[in-house]
């Protein structure tokens, strides 16, 4: 199975990315953790990108491709993949194209901008761990402490509130256009395009999504 999340940052993609991961047993590859790991990390290709991801723009399709190319033929993906974040243009979903694995499923989480932009400037999280919180909806214990370390959390740089309503133009203009080129391809080929309101509790997105991709009895 290979599915490609779309939506928004913030629209809770790599939530929803864990939870079909499980269902179809396949790695989630997630563009931007590859990139923040490297960031992290301090690599060559980490420091090449910090400045772009940081300010919220996008890093170029050269470098995004070969990063995918290169996860996509270790042996996990052997089954198939899901990717979260990727392809975020055209000539990103193109190269994906010409690379003949066709892809079976897009799934669409679609929020409004106003909601996006409540949720992400609200997001905290602890550096260490990836844990995720949020000021208002997923409060820690302690404001601004990790509840199992008690260490300190962060806000993302590119979840300041100016950032985001950057990443939200950027995706608006360059991401936005891939469902009418999935939709196209669609017509003439076996993929399928899904689109689910990413409003709600997560276990009811979960549970839409479950049944979109009827998960009940994967094939
Ligand atoms: P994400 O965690 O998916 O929101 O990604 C964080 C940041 O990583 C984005 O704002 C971009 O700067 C960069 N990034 C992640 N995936 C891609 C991609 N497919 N193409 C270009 N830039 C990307």
């Amino acid at each position: 199975m290979r599915i490609i999340l779309l939506g928004p940052p913030g629209a809770g993609k790599g939530t929803q990315a864990r939870f079909i991961c499980n269902a179809f047993s396949i790695p989630q590859i997630s563009t931007g953790d590859m990139l923040r790991a490297a960031m992290k990390a301090g690599t060559p290709l980490g420091r090449q990108v910090k400045e772009v991801v940081d300010g919220g723009a996008l890093v170029s399709d050269e470098i995004i491709v070969a990063l995918v190319r290169e996860r996509i033929i270790e042996p996990d993906c052997r089954g198939g993949f899901l990717f979260d974040g990727f392809p975020r243009t055209i000539p990103q979903a193109e190269a994906l194209q010409s690379a003949g694995l066709p892809v079976d499923a897009v799934v669409e989480i679609s929020v409004p901008d106003a909601e996006i932009i409540k949720r992400m400037s609200g997001r905290r999280i602890h550096p260490g761990s990836g844990r995720v919180y949020h000021v208002d909806f997923n409060p820690p214990a302690t404001p601004g402490l990790d509840d199992e370390t008690g260490e300190p959390l962060i806000q993302r740089e590119d979840d300041a509130e100016d950032r985001v309503r950057y990443r939200l133009d950027v995706y608006r203009q360059q991401t936005q256009p891939l469902i009418t080129f999935y939709r196209n391809l669609a017509e003439h080929t076996e993929l399928r395009c899904l689109t689910v309101a990413g409003l709600g509790t997560v276990e009811a997105i979960q549970s839409k999504l479950a049944s979109a991709l009827a998960i009940e009895s994967p094939s």
